[in-house]
């Protein structure tokens, strides 16, 4: 196998997905999202330890990601998350997924589809309350719902909206989040006030999950937290001042091997650029991962990497196969500190270690981006 490797630590996974079922109601049911790859993380191997966890739903963006869970065999509930296209819709009706609907149009279609292959079939009312994505305005969304209840191939299972600031904790964002709950909750209650049964009600993502207890209703979707990330330093601190045992590891662990080592002199340039030169006699290791992998080249300059449990910077432009790291006088063999083919942390778990939402912060994303930008030529070991 190649150096360079992501380790998923399917242990932190469980021990996430359990943390957040100790801090739900009984009943609350628990969507895990698995689109792009599980974040980065591997589709089936997360949906299968999420389900073996008791987790009752999945959530994917398209079809085929659905198409890939029921091939390997997964019979839980799924959801498709965004819209899909027309074309696609015969094979979402034949695969039992579960899509979000709003538009009068699209229900119809899909509708006769499902009547084309006898089957009827689950779908989600979508209501955008403040989103700005997709979803009916909450004024439409009963009559919505009496259409899809007429529908003879179409059986309403659940309303769900999403929340657009969940995980801020400024005073205008908590308004705004709080509006977004009570339309929704006013939506469903109108729904059953005219005799429409609204099914599993849903709307939390990860911030919703943490901070707003009564944004869980039946069902919640996090996804950040089950990989191991905070939505916010500030969402960290709340729920902790509430749960004070509550914790999460991160899954991801972005790991590679040292391939050279090498002493340089003073004034030697390295890589493309010749960006850094080095001031002193100094050593080298060279490490084979690089943009190519996902490891973006804007970190250039400003990443760190763990060797034995220290920290040294990676210097000149990452490549895009490989990349160096001054090691200085470490790298001496007469140390017998670092060898060729030890292991390099890029972020992972435990203390002092980089994670995703370091590189994130440093290239000013988020960590959702960080790993789901892990290229698949990187081989995700499960642990
Ligand atoms: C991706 C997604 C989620 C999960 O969001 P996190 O911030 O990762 O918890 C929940 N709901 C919808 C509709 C999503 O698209």
């Amino acid at each position: 196998m190649r150096a360079t490797c992501v380790k998923i630590h399917l242990d932190n996974l469980k021990s996430n997905i359990h943390q957040i079922q100790s801090i739900l109601e009984k009943n609350t049911k628990i969507c895990v999202p698995v689109k792009a790859n599980a974040y980065g993380h591997g589709i089936i191997e997360i949906a299968r330890a999420s389900v073996s966890s008791g987790v009752d739903y999945l959530a994917v963006a398209t079809v085929n990601e659905g198409k890939q869970l029921r091939k390997a065999g997964i019979k839980c509930p799924i959801l498709i998350l965004s819209i899909p296209f027309t074309d696609e819709l015969p094979e979402l009706v034949r695969l039992n997924l579960i899509p979000l609907v709003y538009e009068p149009e699209f229900i119809n279609t899909l509708d006769s589809v499902a009547g084309k292959l006898h089957k009827k079939i689950d779908v989600h009312l979508k209501i955008d309350t403040g989103m700005g994505r997709i979803g009916c305005k909450p004024e439409d969304s009963v009559e919505i719902a009496k259409h899809i209840s007429v529908k003879k191939n179409l059986a309403l299972t659940g309303v769900c909206t999403h929340l657009a600031v969940s995980d801020s904790l400024s005073s205008e964002d908590i308004d705004f989040t709080k509006k977004q709950i009570a339309l929704f909750f006013s939506a469903t209650e109108e729904m059953k006030k005219q005799g429409i049964n609204p099914g599993i009600r849903h709307c939390s993502a990860s911030g919703g999950t943490l901070l707003y207890p009564e944004a869980h209703f039946d069902m919640v979707r996090p996804g950040l937290i089950i990989y191991g990330y905070f939505p916010s330093p500030e969402s960290k601190q709340i729920i902790k001042k509430k749960f004070p045992s509550f914790d999460l590891q991160p899954v991801m662990e972005l790991e590679s091997k040292i391939t050279g080592i090498k002493p340089i002199t003073k004034g030697t340039s390295i890589s493309y650029g010749r960006t850094w030169i080095a001031e002193n006699d100094t050593w080298i290791a060279t490490i084979p991962i690089g943009y190519g992998d996902g490891l973006s080249r804007s970190l250039s300059g400003k990443l760190s990497v763990t060797i034995k449990g220290k920290k040294y910077p990676v210097v000149g432009r990452i490549c895009m196969d490989q990349c160096m790291i001054e090691i200085g006088e470490d790298g001496n063999p007469e140390k017998h500190l670092i060898s060729l083919f030890d292991e390099v942390t890029i972020f992972g778990p435990g203390e002092n270690m980089n994670t995703a939402v370091t590189l994130a912060d440093t290239l000013g994303t988020i960590p959702y981006e960080i790993t789901t930008l892990i290229m698949p030529r990187v081989t995700r070991v499960y642990i």
